[in-house]
């Protein structure tokens, strides 16, 4: 049994393929082109967020903290999402979710299935809840180790007792040595290849339900 399991959000807790791009469809705009050059390496998380939110700032010059909520009010939990968090509690399992998406919408998604712990990307509005021109960074999408260090020092969890759940090729970079990942539902044909490379368990479903003889339960 795992003492932590540490699941990405989009397309894993929640039924969603980004959390960035539903503001995008909200917005009617498109980051296509900057997601390939952040893919090459060519912009920063910090400089992917400004971009997207200077798109939307064009469409939309002020955009309120409420608008953003309702941007995902159409989004869905992962099929089996609840029940899989509150088994992995009741046997003793802190259940994290360490996400690359954006703030405003983990945290419902965390507050939905009751996780232990959160983490994401996320905004800055003023004072009158006006969303500012920079993003805040807090889990380099490429670089998520970072947050499952501290996550397992808070805890006083040995990798060994860590299992990490992600569906997309930049969810592989949650590995830390000693732990285990486990792919969920690939959509993107890069998921699915890095998975494959990687040699790495993947359930290929979308029901939650079919990842728990992985975890124990
Ligand atoms: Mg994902």
């Amino acid at each position: 049994m795992p003492l932590c399991v540490a699941f990405d959000c989009d397309g894993v807790l929640a039924d969603s393929i980004s959390s960035w791009k539903t503001i995008h469809d909200h917005f009617g705009t498109d980051s296509k082109d900057m997601l390939q050059q952040f893919m090459a390496g060519k912009m920063t998380d910090a400089e992917f967020m400004a971009a997207d939110i200077a798109l939307w700032k064009e469409v939309s010059p002020k955009i309120h903290r409420d608008d953003i909520f309702r941007a995902f009010s159409g989004c869905k939990l992962m099929k089996g999402a609840k029940e899989i968090v509150a088994d992995l509690k009741a046997a003793g399992v802190h259940v994290a979710i360490v996400s690359a998406g954006v703030d405003i919408y983990v945290q419902s998604i965390a507050a939905m299935v009751k996780a232990d712990d959160w983490i994401a990307n996320g905004f800055e509005f003023d004072d009158d809840g006006w969303l500012l021109d920079e993003g805040v960074v807090r889990v380099p999408s490429m670089e998520k180790y970072t947050s499952i260090h501290k996550l397992l020092g808070i805890l006083e969890c040995p990798p060994e007792r860590l299992v990490c759940v992600g569906d997309s090729s930049m969810d592989l970079s949650m590995y830390v040595d000693g732990s285990t990942f486990i792919g969920f539902n690939p959509q993107r044909d890069s998921a699915k290849k890095a998975f494959a490379d990687a040699g790495i368990p993947v359930v290929n479903s979308n029901d939650l339900a079919d990842l728990r003889p992985y975890l124990g339960l």
